[in-house]
């Protein structure tokens, strides 16, 4: 599973790269749609977040049942090599890549508005299976990152944020 999930990982990082270096007129027209359109692209972005997020986990499921000794020691050199990461200055996130997200969010925190002391957070955490690629960055002040930690990110979202902010949050992840 690592590395079909690192393939992906892979795809994804090199799909964005070329859309952001070459969005092309479909891109364009898609932009102007997404921005006429706020509450339908808000309802599109929701609905294949869950349909995507389904999928995902049927497919963990089902992996965990026919590899359960695989799976955890997956999980455990994910661990360390994840510690590893955050040892070594906050991940394998590029400066570019960084600017780019400041510059989506306004250069507040996603979740409350911060503007100080931001970080990378995953909205999926890591440790619940959330992929360190792009559409899955958000930033985030320290302490929303700190307090968001291991909790199922919708649902938190949700309890401090309302339901609004998620599906705002959910919109900016897709347009990444
Ligand atoms: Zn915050």
């Amino acid at each position: 599973m690592r590395g079909e999930l690192r393939r992906l990982a892979r795809k994804a990082e090199q799909e964005g790269e070329h859309y952001r270096e070459n969005p092309g007129p479909r891109i364009e027209t898609a932009r102007r749609w997404a921005k006429d359109n706020p509450e339908k692209r808000r309802e599109m972005a929701l609905n294949y977040y869950h349909r995507s997020r389904e999928r995902a986990a049927d497919y963990q499921r089902r992996y965990y049942r026919e590899h359960p000794e695989r799976v955890r020691e997956g999980g455990r050199r994910r661990a360390a090599i994840r510690r590893a990461r955050l040892r070594g200055n906050g991940g394998r996130i590029s400066v570019e890549e960084w600017a780019q997200l400041l510059e989506s969010s306004g250069g507040a925190c996603l979740y409350c508005g911060a503007v100080e002391k931001l970080t990378v957070d995953h909205f999926v955490p890591v440790v619940l299976g959330g992929a360190t690629i792009v559409s899955n960055r958000v930033p985030a002040c320290a302490t929303c990152n700190y307090r968001k930690g291991k909790n199922e990110p919708e649902t938190w979202v949700i309890r401090h944020f309302g339901k609004g902010k998620l599906a705002e949050i959910v919109g900016f992840l897709y347009a990444r």
